[in-house]
Formats: C-alpha cells, structure tokens, sequence
C-alpha cells in the first residue's frame, strides 16, 4: 500500500506519528494508498521550516517572486493532465470538471502573477511643513491552509498563491480524502525556483488542525470548508490571536421567474446541481420556481437527466462521477427515503438509476414540493440532489432565500432587467449570478458567502485575499522643508 508523506522543507518526509487514514479511488471503492496523520511534532517541523524561510522569503525582490510565479503557472500548465488525472483518481471527479477546477486554479496563480501592482502603497507628501507619510504592505510570517476535499488542486491555490506571492511562508493541511495534488503542486513549486521552506504540506486531521490553531508562530489561518468546522476554526484561531478566514457550507437557491426562458435555466440547473456530483460548495441544490413555472421547469429538467452519463473518470464520456465516500454517499441517499414522509414528491430517484456497482456511485436525483423544515430544505446535502420549491411570487422567492441559514450562492433567471437588478439588491447572499447559474467570481474578484457561508470579515483570493496576507504600515518622515529651507547637501547644490 502506497504512503502518502508529508512535505517539509523542500523534500517529501515519511510520516512517524503511526496514525495513517485510508486514501480510497471512490469510482472502485477500493483504498488505493494511506495517509500519514501528522502528530504535533509533524506540523511544528514544518512551522519551523516556514519559519526560517521567512526572512529570506520576504527580503526576496518583488520581480523574483512574480518571477517564480510566472514559472510555477507555466509547470501547472505544463502539467495539467497529470494533476487532473491524480484529482480523478482521488476525489473522483471526471476530467472535464478536474480540468475545469484547475483552470480556475490557474486564475489565481495568473493573479499572484501580477502582485507588485498589488502591493503599491499610497504617498503623501507634504502633508505638513517637511512631512511625507506613506504606507506600506508587508507579509505576516508564516500562515497556514486548511482545505475541503472537493477542490483538491483550486482551493489551495485560493490561498497559498496570494500568501507566498506576498511573501509569507505558507503550511497547508489539505483533506484526508485527497491529499496527493498538494504534494505535487508542492514539487512544481520547487521546481518553479521556490526556496525550500516556503511551502511545506503537513497531512493529517483534526490533531494538525488543533495543532496549527494553537501554533504561536503561526500568524494567520485559511479555511474552506463546512460550517460546523469553519466556526470552530474562527472561534479558535481567533482566540488564540491568529487573523482567521474560515468559508463555511450552502445551500444555494436558483429563482426561476416566469418570463425565463426555460430551456436556458433547465440546462443551467442540471449542469450546476450535479456537475462534480454536487459536491461544490456553489452547487445549485434548490430551484425556486415562480409563479407557474414549476411544472414546465421539471419537464424540462427531467428529460435531460437521463442523457446525463454517470461514470468513473476514466470513462471520457462520462459527465458525473461518484461521491467520496460510501458514507457521504449512504448520507446523501438518506434525503431520498425522508423525503416523502415529510412531504414532497420524489421525481426522479438516483437509487434506482443504472450506475456502476463498484465504487461510491449515486444517480441524479429530483425532488419536488419541498419546502422549509424538511430536511432536503434546510441541510447541505452536498450531493447530486435537486430540490424545487414551488412560490407564487417573486417576494416569496427573495424571502424564501433570506431566511436560509446559508447565504453563499444563488442566482436568477429572467428576462426582466428590472428583477434582476432588484434581487442583485436585497438578496442577503454573498455571490449573485443573474442568468449565471454558478455565480464564482474571476480571480481578480474575491470569494465569499455571507451569513454561515462565512466566519471573519474577510473574503478569500483576489484583491481581498492580498489584504488577508498583509499587514500596513503608515510611515510618517520629517526632512527638512526643500520650500523653506536651504538643505546643506554637503555638495554644491549647482555648479
Ligand atoms: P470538512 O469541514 O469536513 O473538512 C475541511 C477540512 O477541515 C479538512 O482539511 C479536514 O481535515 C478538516 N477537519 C474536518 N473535521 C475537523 C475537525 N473536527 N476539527 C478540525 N478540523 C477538521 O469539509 P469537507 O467535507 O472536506 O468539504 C465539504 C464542505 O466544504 C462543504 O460543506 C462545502 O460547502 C464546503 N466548501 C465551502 C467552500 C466555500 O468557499 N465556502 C468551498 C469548498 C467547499
């Protein structure tokens, strides 16, 4: 069985703290390799490699790091294939959704790229007689990752390209589920120019977690992942005095109006609530269908379900894949039995469909007639399961989406300028697609739910995730006035 070690200072090193998790191929359901669990002594070797790398790291000229970047975006590329099929391999996920999650990795290394622009300070001169004062951008020291297994490869570029672009030093614990992608983007990196020490990968689970959470020469901590966890991150790191980003769950709601064209948002919703088997954290999972629309819309979305091929990724023309666990998957096929007694109408049935025996598959699923207090409503079911609610109005749709609990994603259909510029205003959720089903903003944007999608005041990647990794410094100089007085340069001044 293949181990899976850890990355610290510049090399992979061999886990010893004798806990190991298993590392399944969820399209077989066989375990393929495991996982070294990273003990307290693990993660503090690697604080301290980041540590040390940090005053070399730092000191390094802003066009060396741009430079290394530029490099590591060209090895990614480079590369692409294989860290696709190694994100197949272990999220299960098929290629075109591997691929499409790298690109919008790619995005934020293409971002970092350009990081002296982002780093500029503000001057101001003359602010009194012989006073400038200027502010200046610098890096906290070492930070840390914590990462979901849903976007092995995307979300950890969310963070570490922005922090070593702006020279920290950077330790990410990736998932358990799906830890290999980080070690090879760990190699790229190295081979990208990258001194050792400035990107270390310890795996491991809740001990690493606590461990970086208590760590005192970590200075910040990024996290993506589900509520329950996010909050515990944020409630820790904070009171340990560490500056926390922690992105929670969803539950993302896509309003369909009557005057949508139909064919445009039943595409939309199959392609955003089952591509990546659900298992994105701006899934569509809940359709609100407005005022009539409903029966049309379920027609429509039922007849393209059964062209939906579920395969392995090894399949080239399968569209979704299995879910990651047989647990997650058991979980997930639970909402499908409550369902009914509580309610709703179970229209299509992934238990039943025709998928492969092997590995950790479910087929689509629809479920109609849902509504708040059932439990395919109000939980993440982070799966391939489309909810529609049925409203009579558009106020009922806007307030339907406010009470939620989760405030990540959502979007509207319609041809109605006026709608969609009134629900771009009073929806109480973080990323708005209008006639955009997966509203996830371009790199130069930043990332970020609202309500439980997020604990902390900041955004992820993008220009907030450059104010993440920075601390400003305001310098205020007196020399004397060049209006008012006569500098002794100790040279002629002219010839
Ligand atoms: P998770 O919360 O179980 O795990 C995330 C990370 O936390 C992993 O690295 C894991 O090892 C660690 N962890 C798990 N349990 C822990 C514990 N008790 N104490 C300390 N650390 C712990 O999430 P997941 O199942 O890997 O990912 C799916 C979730 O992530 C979904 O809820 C999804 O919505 C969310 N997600 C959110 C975003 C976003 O941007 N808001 C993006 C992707 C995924």
């Amino acid at each position: 069985m293949r181990t899976i070690e850890h990355w610290i200072n510049g090399s992979l090193v061999p886990s010893t703290s004798g806990r190991t998790g298993p590392v399944y191929n969820p399209a077989t359901g066989e375990q393929q390799a495991e996982v070294g669990l990273a003990s307290v002594a693990e993660v503090d070797a690697a604080v301290a490699a980041a540590k040390a790398a940090f005053p070399g790291w730092r000191s390094t000229s802003l066009s060396r790091r741009a430079e290394v970047m530029f490099n590591f975006r060209s090895l990614v590329v480079e590369h692409r294939d294989e860290i696709a099929r190694l994100v197949s391999i272990e999220h299960g996920k098929v290629p075109s959704d591997a691929a499409g999650e790298l690109a919008r990795g790619i995005e934020n290394i293409e971002f970092a790229c350009g990081i002296p622009a982002m780093l500029k300070g503000g001057y101001s001169e003359g602010v009194s007689g012989g006073v400038d004062v200027y502010s200046i951008k610098q890096p906290l020291g070492v930070v840390a990752g914590i990462t979901p297994f849903n976007f092995p490869a995307m979300v950890p570029m969310w963070m570490f390209a922005n922090a070593i672009a702006t020279g920290n030093t950077f330790v990410l614990k990736p998932s358990e589920k799906d830890p290999s992608v980080a070690l090879l983007m760990a190699d790229l990196l190295k081979q990208a120019g990258l001194p050792d020490g400035v990107f270390n990968v310890v795996n491991g689970d809740k001990a690493a977690v606590d461990r970086i959470l208590e760590h005192p020469d970590i200075e910040a901590v990024s996290f993506v992942g589900s509520t329950p966890i996010a909050q515990y991150i944020y409630a820790t790191g904070t009171a340990n005095g560490k500056r926390v980003q922690a992105l929670g769950g969803a539950k993302n709601h896509m309003v369909v109006l009557p005057d949508a064209d139909i064919d445009m948002a039943a595409d939309a919703a199959v392609s955003a609530a089952y591509g990546s088997a659900g298992e994105r954290c701006m899934a569509i999972s809940v359709v609100v269908a407005v005022g009539g629309v409903g029966d049309r819309l379920i027609e429509a979305i039922s007849e393209r379900l059964p062209r939906l091929k579920v395969g392995p990724g090894t399949d080239p023309t399968a569209e979704m894949g299995p879910l990651i666990t047989r647990e997650h998957r058991d979980k997930v096929a639970s909402y499908l039995e409550s369902a009914p007694s509580q309610g709703a109408t179970v229209v299509v049935d992934g238990r039943t469909a025709d998928v492969p025996s092997e590995g950790f598959f479910l087929g689509v699923s629809l479920i109609d007639n849902v509504k708040p207090g059932m439990a395919s409503y109000d939980d993440e079911i982070f799966g391939p399961v489309l909810s529609v609610v049925r409203v009579d109005t558009y106020d009922e749709a806007v307030d339907l989406i406010n009470r939620h609990q989760y405030g990540n994603g959502t979007a509207i259909f319609t041809r109605d300028g006026g709608a969609a510029k009134a629900f771009q205003f009073e929806i109480k959720v973080g990323m708005v697609g209008i006639n955009v089903p997966i509203p996830v903003p371009v790199a130069y944007y930043s990332f970020g739910g609202w309500k439980a999608s997020i604990f902390g005041d900041s955004n992820i990647y993008g220009p907030a995730g450059v104010d993440f990794y920075t601390r400003t410094k305001t310098v205020t100089s007196r020399w004397p006035d060049p209006a008012t007085s006569s500098v002794d340069l100790g040279f002629p001044r002219t010839r």
